[in-house]
């Protein structure tokens, strides 16, 4: 039997407002416990939420760039259960009429065809708090925090349309990579700023009814994605092939094991018993506001490879990678508006930059020692033959670390690049005499021997001597 998977992926992204969605409590990360919260996130009893609108501004943009319908009228709805870290015992979401629908993100699939990824529906709702299980030893309670409790959040739902794991991590990286752009998340999935969740089922090649699905939760990174997403895969078409039924059940994902496990069995919506939530308006989005909004999107990360592409004649790998974070995409263009040879400002941003932020476990360039004008600067000095490009990579390492202009480097380094005749010709000449039996073989026709003399010239310089310079000389000389 050949088999096919469907799956559907829900992301929660938490917007990156300064306050939360219904009170005025900082959304900040990492303060200590309890420590951002009032009456309305605790959930006491007579204290009433006031929606956030710059939430709906953020979430409104998301819509815009995805192609999403913005609904003109949306409501909040009262999602019921009970748990520990959910104070009120509901969480305020978004239910029958969520604030957009309808959207979609391209991929391309595994055979390299551009592809739509529909999205459902995006709704506006409020996070729950966090349960601490200490792990001191015989420690039997647990602690909760609730500073987490009402932070803002938008669920991002898509179509069944997903075919692959591949398909799956692309629809993800492009979504977060558009969160990123519009400057409404953060995008870090450590913090759980970007949570996924992935619906998975199998069915028989041919078959139009899907399976049954299960959701596996909370999948920190892309490369997590895609094996809970095969793990998920072989594990229900073993379970159909061996006779046996999937269940439709929430499962975790151990990243140590890479295997997916049972965790209990899936709500259905009724079980929530959503209502509109009295205490919120209908939300009314008029065509002013979208108007407005549309007015603020910046360049979108597909309009923006294209661009890079076209009028900086990047290849579209090299688009792709710097184009990857808005703050690089930045970097880049402000580097060649100093330095106006967008391929060398690329090969530097893709080697010494990247290599070095890794090393030091960067996310943005916005946080490296270094600037454009540091660039620039740099790559100024190279076109002006001060220094060669092998002393740049010198000159970069020390910019990195102090700090410093390349200008400043180079004086206080003394890495000017000796292109003074007279100069280099006493090396040449030093370099000559120490080595007399070589130069005998040069003249007697083993002229591979001029790698070697380069090479000792180099040294003797300290890598500053202009090698156009030298080899001229060297030629003239050994010829001569
Ligand atoms: P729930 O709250 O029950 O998880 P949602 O409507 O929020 O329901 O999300 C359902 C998700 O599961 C969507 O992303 C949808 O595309 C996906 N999905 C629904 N049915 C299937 C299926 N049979 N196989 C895989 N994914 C599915
Ligand atoms: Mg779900
Ligand atoms: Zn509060």
């Amino acid at each position: 039997m050949q088999w096919e998977m469907v799956v559907g992926l829900e992301v929660h992204a938490q917007m990156n407002t300064n306050t939360k969605i219904f009170c005025g409590c900082s959304t900040s990360f990492g303060s200590d416990p309890n420590t951002q919260v009032c009456p309305v996130c605790l959930g006491l009893p007579g204290a009433l939420p006031v929606l956030n609108k710059k939430v709906v501004d953020y979430a409104i943009k998301v819509g815009l760039a995805t192609e999403c319908k913005v609904a003109g009228m949306s409501r909040f709805a009262r999602k019921n259960y009970f748990y520990p870290d959910l104070p009120k015992g509901y969480q305020i979401s978004q239910f029958e009429l969520p604030i957009l629908e309808f959207g979609r993100i391209g991929v391309v699939d595994d055979e390299g065809n551009p592809k739509d990824i529909g999205i459902t529906r995006i709704h506006m709702e409020e996070d729950a708090g966090k349960l601490i299980h200490p792990e001191t030893p015989g420690c039997n309670y647990s602690l909760v925090d609730l500073n987490r409790a009402c932070v803002p959040l938008i669920e991002i739902v898509s179509e069944p349309d997903i075919r692959s794991a591949k398909e799956a991590s692309q629809y993800a990286k492009k979504l977060r990579e558009i969160l990123i752009y519009l400057g409404v998340c953060d995008g870090n999935m450590n913090e759980g700023s970007l949570r996924i969740d992935a619906n998975v089922s199998v069915r028989p090649v041919g078959q139009k009814e899907f399976g049954t699905r299960s959701e596996t939760k909370n999948v920190n990174s892309f490369r997590f994605l895609e094996q809970a997403i095969e793990y998920e895969r072989e594990r229900q078409i073993d379970l159909l092939e061996e006779g046996g039924v999937v269940v439709q059940e929430t499962r975790l994902f151990d990243s140590v094991k890479g295997v997916t496990k049972g965790m209990r069995s899936k709500e259905e919506a009724h079980d929530y018993r959503y209502f509109p939530d009295p205490d919120l308006l209908p939300l009314v989005i008029d065509d002013e506001w979208i108007e407005r909004m549309k007015g603020e999107l910046p360049e979108l990360p597909e309009a923006r490879r294209a661009r890079f592409t076209s009028d900086f004649g990047l290849s579209g790998d090299d688009s792709d990678l710097i184009c990857q974070s808005r703050d690089m995409a930045d970097f880049f263009e402000q580097t060649v508006k100093l330095h106006n040879d967008p391929k060398a400002v690329a090969n530097w941003i893709m080697g010494s930059i990247m290599r070095d932020m890794n090393k030091e476990g960067l996310e943005s360039v916005a946080d490296a020692p270094i600037t454009p004008e540091h660039i620039a600067g740099m790559l100024d000095l190279v076109k002006a033959g001060t220094i060669s490009s092998t002393i740049a990579k010198e000159v970069f390492d020390h910019m990195w670390a102090t700090g410093k202009s390349a200008r400043d480097v180079v004086e206080e380094k003394g890495l000017v690049q000796v292109t003074d005749t007279s100069e280099i010709e006493a090396i040449v000449d030093k370099i000559l005499a120490a080595n007399p039996d070589e130069v005998e073989q040069y003249k007697g026709g083993k002229t591979k021997l001029m790698g070697f003399f380069v090479g000792q010239i180099m040294r003797e310089s300290r890598g500053k001597a202009n090698p156009g310079v030298v080899n001229q000389l060297l030629k003239a000389k050994l010829e001569s």
